[in-house]
């Protein structure tokens, strides 16, 4: 551990503590705290009464790009850049709060959640990458998640466009909506 004093790690502990609440995954949990991998597995078997899974963690961009995923993740992207800009948060603050919010929303438009908060965790470290990015919809100026390196000047989200099998599954969520509650 870097710095060993007990504000910094009553602090990480803290942080850890939320994550493993919001449903973290291990790997994110060392990565974003400075924590020993026994201390956070103790935390996280006291936090849920069980050990953390030991499965791979998703690693592809690709799951972001289908349509229900997309627009959960674009919500959350929207959520955490806004944040970001207008917050002195951390990043790992950002990241939980943003987290929060985005249940929230689909709380409030009756969805259910379809983005973990490791996949979230993910999809910003895809951003920061240049792997992925946000498009604007031609049609709602919504800004959507889309692979880096695309052309993309008539996008149209999956909002506007929704594929013919989505149907009554429609999300009801809004990301431009969303943005403005999440500002006031
Ligand atoms: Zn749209």
């Amino acid at each position: 551990m870097r710095n060993k004093s007990v504000v910094t790690e009553a602090y990480q502990i803290r942080v850890a503590a939320e994550l493993i609440e919001l449903g973290a995954r291990l790997q994110l949990l060392q990565e974003e705290t400075s924590l020993s991998r026994e201390r956070l597995l103790k935390l996280y078997k006291e936090i849920k009464g069980v050990s953390p899974s030991k499965g791979m963690l998703p690693y592809s961009t690709d799951w972001f790009m289908s349509w229900s995923p997309n627009i959960h993740s674009s919500l959350f992207m929207g959520i955490y850049r806004f944040l970001v800009k207008n917050s002195s948060l951390s990043e790992v603050e950002a990241l939980v709060k943003s987290y929060r919010l985005y249940l929230e929303q689909i709380g409030v438009s009756g969805d259910e959640p379809v983005l973990s908060i490791t996949r979230a965790w993910f999809l910003v470290r895809f951003c920061n990458a240049n792997m992925l990015q946000l498009a604007v919809c031609t049609e709602c100026g919504g800004q959507f998640v889309v692979h880096t390196n695309e052309l993309y000047g008539d996008y149209v989200c999956g909002i506007c466009h929704p594929p013919s099998r989505a149907g009554k599954t429609k999300p009801k969520i809004r990301t431009v909506a969303a943005l403005g509650q999440v500002g006031g």
